[in-house]
């Protein structure tokens, strides 16, 4: 099975959230569960600048709509082995962010990723290797198997495809003006294929068109599908119901493991904790906490965005204050949430800390200091931060949605009897229902013992990615079928 992975962020090289570190370990696991695969990604400027061995691999011609261009295309390798292509088109990579600038989006990001899509079939046609299977990760992807499905069909007719949905409310939203940049007949403007409301969905042409759909939680397969959660694509999501999988994301133990993790000060294990308090008190200092080994110290890393639930912490935290908890607080994104999130740490000295900014090192210094970890996220595709904490020991308080419903076990009587349990759940997307399982949480803290099994459920858990990438195999082989049955 020849894989081709097609993904717009790639860890280590390239990163605003999850789906480098998916696409960074991913391919790995594939490649050892029997798979030869390559990944495709844009040259940025940050990875140009950042100190890789790139490797000249060729050019290809890209067709377009105003005539053919030209796509350079350099290589390197992946820390966890497969080879990676970057393709490099100077005026719409080398720029300082990925998407955007300052929460702005870049306003050609149509132009911008529809290019980067018919280079990555560009190079395939040109380099001589040849997938069975192209896998493609989100928006920034999906026009992928439109091309290779329309206008490219009978070049294609025998590669299956695959489009894994990483957070359906990214769904690449642009003006009709903007369709016909990119080459596709004028008949798929049209609300049975990419158009959507007027406007066009490029998310929304890559579910019609990809011949096997995932996304990465078993639970958001199911809630997507609803209008709750769908964000207006719950109907042809529905269309596509016996096509679309859910495959819980994975942890990268080769990053994300206390035992031999180089950016934490002290490494840990199940079977001796010392280290841990070492951590804890070296991020009690780091982030200006009271020193105090005895405190329930509360860690959250994450994108400061509505959907992660930072506006429920921000109504809380004046009660964990009065419980006696500390909070430490990592991330970056709406002003607003950052500025709530810095107004509590100003009036919490000592018991709030709050960084604003994109740290990699504190974000590990977190998961390993903290006694528990907060993600009360409004919905939650898959999730990574819990899967870290459970690693680290650090007892994850979650709402019950999406990866984190999947993931963590709630500390019920009947659950710990089980030896099952491993976190805090709760239901309600309220700062009430949230307190509720933090209050749960600050109890079962004095509670030594059982607050230790908890712990030590969660580092025993195996939410590795050899586990995700044999169920991804056999939707490959599944894809590949379809496809091969259809009539050329
Ligand atoms: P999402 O993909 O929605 O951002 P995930 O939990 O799936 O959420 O993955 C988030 C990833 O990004 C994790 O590896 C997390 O540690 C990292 N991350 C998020 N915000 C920051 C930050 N401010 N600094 C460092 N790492 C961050």
């Amino acid at each position: 099975m020849r894989v081709l992975f097609v993904s717009s962020e790639v860890s280590p090289f390239s990163k605003t959230g999850g789906l480098a570190d998916v696409s960074g370990a991913l391919p790995g696991a594939l490649v050892r569960a029997g798979a030869d695969v390559r990944v495709v990604t844009p040259l940025y400027r940050g990875v140009r600048e950042g100190g890789w061995a790139l490797e000249p691999a060729g050019v290809c011609e890209v067709p377009g709509p105003a005539g053919g261009e030209v796509a350079t295309v350099f290589s390197a390798t992946l820390p966890s082995g497969p080879q990676v292509w970057f393709v490099d088109h100077p005026r719409y990579f080398d720029r300082p962010g990925l998407y955007g600038e300052r929460g702005q989006d870049y306003p050609d990001n149509l132009e911008r990723f529809s290019f980067f899509c018919r280079a990555v079939l560009g190079w395939i046609r040109t380099c001589g290797w040849q997938p069975d299977l192209v896998h493609c990760n989100d928006w920034q992807a999906a026009l992928v198997p439109v091309y290779m499905r329309t206008v490219e069909a009978s070049h294609w007719d025998r590669v299956g495809t695959v489009l894994t949905v990483h957070n359906l409310a990214y769904q690449g939203l642009f003006g009709a003006d903007q369709f016909p940049g990119l080459g596709l007949p004028p008949d798929l403007f049209s609300p049975r294929y990419l158009e959507f409301w007027g406007r066009v969905n490029v998310l929304k042409g890559g579910l019609v068109f990809a011949d096997v759909l995932t996304t990465v939680s078993e639970t958001y397969a199911r809630e997507i599908q609803t209008e709750e959660f769908g964000c207006g694509l719950e109907g042809v999501l529905r269309e596509r119901s016996a096509d679309l999988y859910g495959i819980l994301n994975g942890a990268d133990y080769s990053v994300w493991d206390p035992r031999h993790d180089p950016h934490i000060p002290a490494r840990y294990g199940p079977e001796d904790l010392s280290g841990k308090a070492v951590c804890k008190a070296a991020l009690q200092r780091e982030m200006g906490l009271r020193a105090d080994a005895d405190v329930l110290l509360f860690g959250m890393v994450s994108r400061l965005v509505e959907q992660k639930g930072v506006d429920l912490v921000v109504a809380c935290v004046d009660r964990m204050v009065q419980a006696g908890a500390q909070l430490a607080v990592l991330g970056t994104g709406d002003p607003k949430l950052e500025a709530a999130l810095l107004r509590a740490a100003e009036a919490h000295p000592g018991a709030v800390g709050v960084r604003i900014g994109f740290d990699e090192r504190l974000a590990h210094w977190i998961e390993a200091g903290s006694d528990a970890f907060l993600m009360p996220s409004r919905y939650e595709p898959s999730g990574l931060n819990q899967l870290y904490s459970l690693r680290y020991g650090t007892v994850p308080v979650v709402r019950r949605t999406g990866g984190l419903a999947d993931s963590v076990v709630d500390a019920t009587p009947e659950a710990l009897a089980r030896g099952e349990a491993n976190g805090f759940v709760f239901e309600a997307y309220s700062p009430d229902a949230l307190w509720e399982a933090v209050a749960r949480a600050l109890a079962t803290y004095r509670d030594r013992e059982t607050w230790l099994r908890l712990v030590r459920s969660g580092m025993a858990a195996d939410f590795s990615w050899d586990r995700a990438a044999g169920r991804y195999v056999e939707l490959y082989r599944l894809a590949v079928a379809k496809r091969r049955a259809v009539p050329s």
